[in-house]
């Protein structure tokens, strides 16, 4: 082909004549979702599928439109919406755009598995494709209309900074890498390469929120807020679909006669029976309604006050026909007792932030457990234990000690707890005797915090050493730390000495340290034990002090957005919490001999029994644990 040809055939490709449609009947009958894309649905692009969707293509393709957001759960097609534009905006706006995604490495992917053979079943993109080396490469690509495509990730702040564009695409805005040390977020920097396009630019931010602070749900509010709202079968009620159900505002709804006669929820039944209720008439509407109902749908604004430029969007999983509203329900009642799964739902099925509610431990949460423990008094050992254990919270000027005794399943009962000037004095208090019906029983080991401070790190292995092992250090730590359960131990060598030449001139001695997660602990102390209460049963002497409880009121969970948009565990202390420390540290022990605490206990003519000293019951050693 000459170059007049070659030039001829491009202007023609250029020039056709357009006819007039809307953005998405362009979308049906230009775009496929090929077999590769892994998408549930194949062939060609049937918006009817997510009717929701043709309001959002059509906001796209509005040129009074600059800014647009989607706040979306999982399983809605979200990411199609996105690839569907990147070939609307080839055809029909040939200028320079981005893409943007978490990391570069992501970005390729979505080049190789969705762009790529989106490109390939889109005719008219396909023939304007300059697949020439050079001019067409993993992660950009240009048209033979003037158009290009970028792909980025967000992560490296050159790439941000490079090249202008009118075109911007920010996909899963929340999970885009920490940006704490940027001097400007990546979502900025990403938004101002299209300064030089500021009166015809597109920028289209898209991702299921995270926490009510993340980069997505803040440029939700900004815009028009605008929600689905779709037609009751029944009374032909115009209604958004929401999770919850309120008599009076609707809601996913299933019988109470859903529940197994042990009162659990039968989960097969609740996926069955479960309907979506009418806000207005209270009419049971059937999941195999939805698609139906979708189609009459429109988007209703919700925020008076938005640019009119910016339009913003919210689309839940009760939208999507990937997803029965059965399924939903189900998925809700599996996650709402386990930790960390409520906001996991709350992001991909409702596609809402979480928010948490901060934890804060109350004197009358630590009231409520003394009444609801057995009657016994501080000093006092209320039952035969099993074992008794000790832990030591180590401070610069003192200690702060606690003593419980366990019994099966991880049940204790705080025995007595207090603070100490010296070693010697600690020594002493591991020494106490506690009676119980006549016999005598002493603290079996005593687990002595070692996280403090360097300085005093090596007088606590001193310590260890000394005592022979009865005290062993132990050291909380974060999830980062590489701990595969929530305790581990791990020996080390101290005490060792070296010459000036590196060589060693005495090996020291081995000591094991017990490491364990801090933050695990402490939700296993605050919120399971004392708020929620929950099983091993947690008990406390009646004559419990002011002390203690002003120790363990003093830290409270409070809920934190990470700058990558998590949310984040966060314990806040105002003054002091050390028995709070040494009572976590308890519940390391539990759990480091829960083992042994469920073995059947030996029966009393055991032979064994006769050799120990009349009056002084020592338990025996757990295995593994000497
Ligand atoms: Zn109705």
């Amino acid at each position: 082909m000459n170059l007049k040809d070659g030039l001829a055939e491009i202007l023609s490709r250029c020039y056709q004549p357009r006819k007039e449609q809307k953005a998405w009947e362009w979308i049906e009958e230009n775009c496929e979702l090929p077999p590769e894309s892994g998408a549930k649905l194949r062939g060609p692009i049937d918006t009817g599928v997510t009717a929701y969707t043709r309001g959002i293509y059509e906001a796209y393709a509005d040129n009074a439109v600059r800014f647009l957001t989607l706040a979306k759960s999982a399983q809605v097609g979200g990411t199609t919406v996105l690839k569907n534009l990147v070939l609307w905006d080839i055809a029909h706006q040939p200028n320079p755009g981005i893409y943007y995604t978490a990391t570069e490495k992501l970005a390729a992917r979505f080049n190789d598995r969705e762009l790529e053979p989106h490109f390939k079943y889109c005719k008219e993109v396909e023939n304007l494709a300059v697949r020439e080396r050079g001019k067409w490469k993993q992660l950009e690509k240009l048209f033979a209309n003037g158009a290009t495509i970028a792909l980025r990730g967000s992560n490296s702040p050159s790439n941000l900074a490079s090249i202008p564009a009118l075109h911007v695409k920010l996909d899963e805005v929340d999970k885009w890498p920490d940006e704490s040390e940027r001097e400007a977020p990546a979502v900025q920097l990403a938004i101002a390469r299209t300064k030089t396009y500021e009166d015809i630019r597109k920028v289209f931010i898209i991702s299921t929120p995270t926490v009510e602070n993340g980069v997505l749900w803040q440029y939700y509010l900004k815009g028009s807020q605008e929600r689905y709202h779709v037609p009751c079968p029944f009374c032909e009620f115009r209604q958004e679909l929401h999770f919850y159900y309120t008599k009076g505002k609707g809601g996913l709804w299933y019988p109470e006669d859903c529940r197994r006669s042990d009162g659990y929820w039968d989960l097969d039944l609740v996926r069955q029976e479960t309907r979506y209720r009418c806000a207005n008439c209270d009419g049971l509407i059937h999941n195999n309604r939805k698609l139906a109902m979708n189609s009459e749908g429109t988007w209703e604004k919700n925020n008076p006050h938005a640019p009119f430029d910016h339009r913003s969007f919210h689309i839940s999983a009760l939208y999507s026909p990937f997803e029965t509203w059965g399924g939903i329900a189900t998925v809700y009642l599996e996650s709402k007792n386990v930790p960390g799964r409520m906001h996991d739902f709350d992001n991909n099925y409702r596609g809402m932030p979480y928010i948490r509610k901060a934890t804060t431990i109350l004197s009358k949460d630590i009231m409520a457990i003394v009444e609801s423990s057995p009657k016994y008094e501080r000093g006092q050992l209320p039952v035969k234990p099993r074992l008794i254990t000790m832990t030591v919270d180590v401070q610069q000027e003192n200690f702060w000690w606690t003593i419980r005794a366990w019994v099966r399943d991880r049940v204790s009962y705080l025995i007595d707890f207090g603070s100490a000037i010296s070693y010697k004095d600690l020594d002493n208090i591991y020494r106490r005797l506690y009676e119980f019906e006549g016999s005598k029983y002493k603290v079996w080991k005593a687990m002595i915090d070692s996280g403090y401070s360097a300085k005093r790190r090596a007088g606590v292995y001193d310590w260890c050493l000394a005592t022979r092992k009865n005290f062993f250090p132990a050291r909380g730590v974060g999830k980062n730390a590489g701990l595969t359960d929530s305790w581990g131990e791990r020996s080390i060598k101290h005490g060792g000495s070296s010459r000036r030449d590196g060589s060693s001139k005495s090996e020291g001695s081995t000591i094991v340290i017990t490491y364990f997660e801090d933050d695990i602990y402490k939700e296993e102390l605050y919120c399971r034990r004392i708020k929620e209460r929950s099983e091993p049963r947690w008990y406390l002497p009646q004559d419990i002090t002011h002390e203690y409880i002003d120790q363990l009121t003093d830290e409270h969970l409070v809920e934190k957005p990470s700058a990558r948009g998590n949310v984040e565990l966060v314990w806040e202390r105002a003054r002091n919490n050390h028995l709070g420390d040494c009572e976590k540290m308890q519940l390391v022990c539990g759990d480091m001999v829960s083992g042994y605490l469920n073995k059947p206990e030996p029966k009393a003519e055991d032979p064994d029994d006769h050799e120990i000293k009349p009056g002084l019951v020592v338990d025996t050693p757990p295995p593994g644990w000497s």
